[in-house]
């Protein structure tokens, strides 16, 4: 069981070495290291990280936005392929076995269009992967906010049936978001990662989540709420989160949770977790 944050919380305002006792603190034990403008880390943190690791805090890595790998421009491509390797030696050398990466955007956003970012995007991936030694490191591409962007469900599907490294990131916000408040109950929820258990049941295993609440218009996401924050028109924000825990709960999920709460990611992740041990 891991419930935990994405990048160090705006209301925390310690020192990086301090942060997971501060965490520890509220019952959390995942970090996701948010490596918005490359795969670096300085030699102190991953000394942090690599103690922690042994203090029972799980590690997981978001990959550059930048990277997009189903781009329609070449250039992009070979840069994020590269890039891709530096981020799974980097995790190697860190002992992180989850790689978070978004499928990307950029392609003609046509069914034809699509099918073709998404056949280039899964042989970037099997090429860059044949390349190196992949020790124990898994990608995951996750569920893209935009309606225009890659990483719908089936998308994630196909690319986690085509790619042995893959496996799906499920963030419950951009699905509702993309979808324009598809998961609107339990079972909207149910539903849906039924399907992904049924497609890819080995590696649904190992399926990590990003949950929060969301705002959203006609093109997909807007922004990502506070936790307990209403909708501006005033409704409950969704995708509602006692719902998505007692789903992990009936379906014997084991729960990787990433809270991406806009400003206060650790109450969201302390609200799951409380609830899920509850
Ligand atoms: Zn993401």
């Amino acid at each position: 069981m891991v419930f935990g944050v994405a990048g160090v919380p705006t209301n925390y305002k310690g020192k990086f070495v301090n942060l997971f006792d501060w965490l520890r603190g509220m019952g959390l034990n995942g970090y996701e290291i948010q490596c918005t403008y490359g795969f670096k880390i300085s030699e102190e943190n991953r000394k942090i990280i690599n103690a922690e690791q042994k203090n029972g805090m799980y590690f997981s890595m978001h990959a550059p936005y930048y990277i997009n790998l189903g781009s329609l421009n070449n250039a992009v491509v070979g840069r994020s392929k590269s890039n891709m390797k530096e981020g799974i030696e980097l995790a190697k050398l860190i002992g992180v076995n989850r790689i978070i990466f978004h499928p990307g955007g950029g392609h003609e956003n046509t069914i034809e269009g699509r099918k073709r970012a998404i056949d280039q995007l899964v042989d970037a991936v099997n090429e860059f992967t044949s390349e190196i030694d992949m020790g124990d490191v898994r990608l995951y591409p996750e569920i893209g906010g935009k309606t225009a962007s890659l990483g719908s469900i089936d998308e994630i599907i196909e690319i986690c049936k085509r790619c042995e490294y893959c496996y799906p990131c499920i963030d419950i916000a951009h699905l509702h978001a993309r979808e324009h408040g598809s998961i609107q109950t339990k079972q909207d929820l149910i539903d849906r990662l039924s399907k992904i258990k049924r497609e890819i049941p080995e590696k649904f295993k190992h399926i990590h989540f990003h949950a929060y609440t969301i705002n959203y218009g006609d093109k997909g996401e807007i922004k990502h709420l506070k936790h307990g924050e209403s909708m501006p028109n005033g409704d409950e924000g969704k995708p509602n989160l006692d719902d998505f825990v007692a789903v992990l709960k009936e379906m014997k999920i084991e729960p990787w949770v990433i809270s991406e709460a806009l400003d206060t990611q650790e109450l969201g992740a302390k609200y799951m977790h409380d609830k899920y041990v509850s």
